[in-house]
């Protein structure tokens, strides 16, 4: 139903299940309700692997092993299970998922609000209309709204603040001096790429994410 350009209008349509969140989340959902025969639909307000896409630096790549991708009946199948894919492998990844579990997908469609219904289920309003569902999977992810530490508000404005969504690559950025506040592996990630593309010494919290999370904790 993706991909074709055109949004379907949804009104007054029924479904047994409606997920919202086409991400990894919202297809592993579609993936067994699909094997149990589950009537449902899956609503995605951009596309397959945006966030992936539109809300990771060029250079990313993953702190979690290959070898841990384990979507549902589609496991990571390279050839450096202990390697890390970067983005565009990612989304490659995410998008042969959507297209092996071949979820009845509408991509462009915001779900706005949900209700109760009278006679139970629920009410889905949604960019293209209403529809009801007897039972709603909400699978939006977890990472809607950066989290900023009070204290950057005593930033004068001179001091260009970045959040790591935002961030692109070394372009992104004024010229030197640039301090980067590592508090995540992603931080230290996306750090150590700057460090490699600008040549300049960056303060590492504890070390180079490109290890990846499993072999330190
Ligand atoms: C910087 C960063 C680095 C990360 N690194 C790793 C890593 O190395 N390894 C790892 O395993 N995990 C990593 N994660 C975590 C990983 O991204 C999430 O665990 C994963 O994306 C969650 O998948 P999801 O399907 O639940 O949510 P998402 O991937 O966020 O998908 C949710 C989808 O729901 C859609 N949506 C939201 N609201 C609506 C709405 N109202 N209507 C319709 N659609 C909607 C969104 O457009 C989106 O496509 C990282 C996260 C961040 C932020």
């Amino acid at each position: 139903m993706s991909g074709d350009g055109a949004t379907p209008r949804l009104d007054g349509s029924h479904r047994q299940v409606v997920v919202v969140g086409g991400g990894q989340a919202g297809l592993s959902m579609s993936y067994h309700l699909g094997r149990d025969e589950v009537d449902h639909l899956v609503l995605e307000q951009n596309t397959v692997g945006h966030e992936w896409r539109e809300r990771r630096w060029d250079s990313f790549c993953l702190v979690t092993p290959n070898w841990q991708c384990q979507l549902p009946g589609f496991p990571y199948a390279g050839d450096d299970p202990h390697g890390f894919m970067d983005k565009d492998e990612i989304i490659e990844y995410l998008e042969g998922f959507a297209e092996f579990v071949d979820a009845p997908l509408v991509e462009g469609v915001k779900v706005t609000a949900l209700t109760r219904g009278e006679r139970g289920g629920f009410e889905v309003e949604t960019s293209a209309g209403e529809l009801t569902a007897d039972q709603v999977v909400v699978a939006t992810g977890g990472y809607h709204h950066p989290q900023i530490p009070r204290r950057a508000e005593r930033f004068p404005d001179s001091i260009v603040q970045l959040h790591s969504s935002q961030y692109r690559d070394a372009e992104s950025l004024p010229d030197w001096p640039v301090p980067i506040t590592i508090t995540s592996p992603s931080g230290s990630d996306s750090a150590s790429r700057y460090w490699e593309e600008c040549s300049w010494t960056i303060e590492s919290g504890k070390r180079s994410a490109r290890r990846g999370i499993c072999g330190w904790w």
